[in-house]
């Protein structure tokens, strides 16, 4: 195994910009080639349901179809041959966990429901058996949501959010791109030191850490919060966006 064991690559705003019918960018299918020369695996780490990630991946046209797919922020499903396989334990531990984690927070939906009614801008997604989220008409109002959150959900050790623009998904505080990563590192039996990892959102700063992944990057469209996170762990913030930054920032590591 090379520099790079596994790379973990967010999707939107990493792989691609936002352009309709956008593909993989020459230079990136270089990179990605390179690091599966240097005998790293490629999960993409994202926000996605599995669903939406494969009608993705299936227009970004890659070199090659990723190993796996982490999807919804925290479910790990693996590649076999072209279909998609969950690891059943972790998911279904982490969906057991959901479940009763919103079971419990009955008062705290109801605060939320109460609070969404008199803000302008705030939509909840499903809150049936499964609460799914927010979404936000613009990114102001996801901060003012954001401090909502912060301040209720200190009576709420276990709940946590994972947050991308203007969306808003709930979560156990056990479950995130970082800890699927984390998860998936361990099963390949990949150090901590070979984990690649780049994303530009807040729902990616859990796996912009030193603590699940050794070598870090974004690109150069990436939030300010997510380039202080990189740069202050010694990572690499790219001087490209999208697809061009990452193919940089893979570039870098293969070549240190
Ligand atoms: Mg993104």
């Amino acid at each position: 195994m090379g520099k790079i064991g596994l790379v973990s690559t967010d999707f939107d705003g990493t792989l691609i910009v936002h352009r309709l019918g956008e593909k993989c960018v020459p230079e990136l299918a270089d990179s990605l080639l390179g690091a599966r020369e240097a005998g790293a695996k490629w999960a993409i780490n994202t926000g996605r349901s599995l669903e939406h990630s494969v009608e993705g991946i299936t227009l970004f046209c890659g070199p090659y179809l990723p190993d796996f797919l982490l999807v919804n922020e925290r479910h790990i499903f693996k590649r076999n041959g072209t279909r998609w396989e969950a690891d059943e334990k972790w998911n279904s531990l982490c969906d057991l966990r959901h479940k009763k984690l919103f079971e419990g927070a009955t008062v705290f939906m109801e605060r939320l429901r109460g609070w969404a009614r008199c803000e302008k801008g705030v939509t909840l997604l499903p809150m049936g058996e499964t609460p799914l989220g927010i979404v936000t008409t613009d990114e102001e109002v996801m901060a003012r949501v954001a401090d909502f959150l912060d301040e209720e959900l200190t009576a709420h050790p276990e709940f946590s959010y994972q947050r991308n623009a203007i969306y808003l998904r709930f979560s156990h505080k056990d479950y995130s791109k970082g800890s699927a990563l984390a998860h998936l590192a361990e099963t390949l039996r990949v150090e901590r030191e070979q984990v690649f990892a780049i994303g530009d959102h807040f729902n990616d700063l859990p796996m912009l850490d030193p603590e699940v992944a050794g070598l870090l990057a974004c690109p150069a469209n990436s939030i300010d919060a997510v380039k202080r996170a990189v740069s202050g762990a010694g990572g690499y913030v790219a001087r490209g966006e999208a697809g061009s930054g990452t193919a940089e920032s893979i570039r870098f590591f293969l070549a240190r």
